[in-house]
């Protein structure tokens, strides 16, 4: 059975067709820069590549784009679009609405609508792709699968802000957490990967990628995680600024003769390592900039790691204990000199990591902790369009 999962975002869709028996992934790609100038598709099927520049005025011309290289006679992998089954749409957030992946009807697209203002560059974007979706494939079943679903158990003490109850009862304003569909996947592969039990256990997963979360996960269950009511809280990312002082807006404000918005585009876009680094968001271009001698670029990343490992401090505390820690996502699964800074500030709970290993220990599975160390440290590569598929079979199977 062949699952179509959706990932909308403002200018950009993701895409990826996987036959959910054997787990495959048959198809991916992206359709790039919808409603600008040099819109393209960069389709794969196994090791057939297409990249196609051409108008995609908005999301329903992209989606067109997917079906037909899906179909199409040299790089497609499907002969009719009765081969997909159903589609699953990642979701950033569904506030307090929904606790799980539901299929969508036309109450769950309100609800969806409904949290738009806590995320205003995401949701209307992901319903901008259900709506075209539902237009050109009618009668197939498509599912929502929420971001923000994983963490509906963080206890009340974890989510509420020290802030008038009033703006929690009137506005719903809490922490909600992102990227829960990696979280959920990661802490269940960390169990399964070092035969814990998933249900006694205490793991840190640490998602690092452009944006970046850590999540405490307690007998499989998210208890707190970094990102707050929008993915701007937490630890430092490539371009959003993470916890400060939120004093500084007002401060800046006035300094610099910048309005709210502006200043929150600042720090959503420019803020992070790049902000410190003045010159990438991308671990890499810092890696590379820091060998060469950029003071800067050292100091980026030395934040990045300290902050991580504040983190990861903290989520010891909140669990009263810790099994093992996780590490995913681009800079999670690659970065191997940033794990090691990480690792390092966590050497006094007698945490020792194995530096041959991590070195080679590049987007695959490994344990990256010595034998004898007392935590184990180790590397998942997330999967988090999987997550979507299987939450989209379990729901449309029975209908
Ligand atoms: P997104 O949050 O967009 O899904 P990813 O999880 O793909 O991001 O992470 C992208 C980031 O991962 C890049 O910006 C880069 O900083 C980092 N990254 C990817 N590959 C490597 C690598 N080999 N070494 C260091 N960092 C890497």
């Amino acid at each position: 059975m062949n699952i179509l999962v959706i990932n909308c975002g403002s200018s950009s869709l993701k895409y990826q067709l996987i036959d959910i028996n054997t787990k495959n992934v048959l198809s991916s790609g992206i359709c790039d820069r919808i409603y600008i100038d040099g819109s393209v598709i960069k389709h794969k099927a196994g090791s057939k590549k297409m990249q196609k520049e051409t108008p995609m005025p908005d999301h329903k011309s992209a989606i067109k784009l997917v079906f037909d290289a899906l179909l199409d006679s040299e790089y497609g992998v499907i002969k009719s679009l009765d081969e997909i089954k159903a589609i699953g749409h990642r979701v950033v957030h569904g506030g307090e609405h929904f606790f799980k992946s539901v299929l969508i009807n036309d109450d769950v697209l309100g609800k969806i609508r409904d949290c738009s203002d806590l995320a205003p560059l995401h949701n209307p974007a992901h319903i901008m792709g259900i709506e075209a979706c539902r237009d050109l494939l009618p009668k197939i079943p498509q599912v929502a699968v929420f971001d923000t679903a994983f963490h509906s158990s963080i206890p009340k003490k974890a989510y509420l802000y020290a802030l008038p109850y009033e703006w929690y009862e009137k506005y719903k304003v809490r922490k909600y957490g992102f990227h829960g569909t990696s979280h959920s996947f990661v802490s269940k592969r960390t169990a399964e990967f070092l035969g814990l039990d998933i249900n006694n256990s205490k793991i840190i997963t640490c998602h690092l990628g452009n944006g970046s979360s850590i999540c405490a996960v307690k007998d499989g269950k998210s208890i707190d995680t970094s990102m707050g009511l929008t993915p701007l809280e937490g630890i430092a990312m490539g371009t959003r600024s993470g916890d400060i002082d939120p004093a500084v807006i007002q401060y800046i404000a006035k300094k610099e003769n910048l309005n709210i918005d502006e200043i929150l585009n600042i720090l959503n876009k420019k803020s992070g390592v790049l902000g410190i680094s003045k010159l990438s968001s991308d671990f890499r271009d810092l890696l590379k900039a820091d060998e060469e001698g950029n003071e800067l670029a050292k100091l980026a990343r030395g934040v990045f790691a300290y902050r991580v490992a504040k983190y990861i401090g903290s989520y010891m505390a909140a669990m009263n204990g810790i099994d093992a820690v996780a590490f995913c996502a681009g800079v999670g699964e690659n970065a191997v000199y940033i794990r090691g800074m990480i690792v390092e500030h966590l050497g006094f709970l007698g945490v020792k990591l194995d530096k041959e290993v991590n070195v080679n220990t590049v987007g695959t599975e490994a344990i990256i902790s010595t034998p004898d160390s007392n935590v184990k440290v180790c590397v998942i590569p997330t999967n988090e369009e999987l997550v979507i598929a299987q939450d989209t079979y379990d729901i449309v199977k029975g209908l």
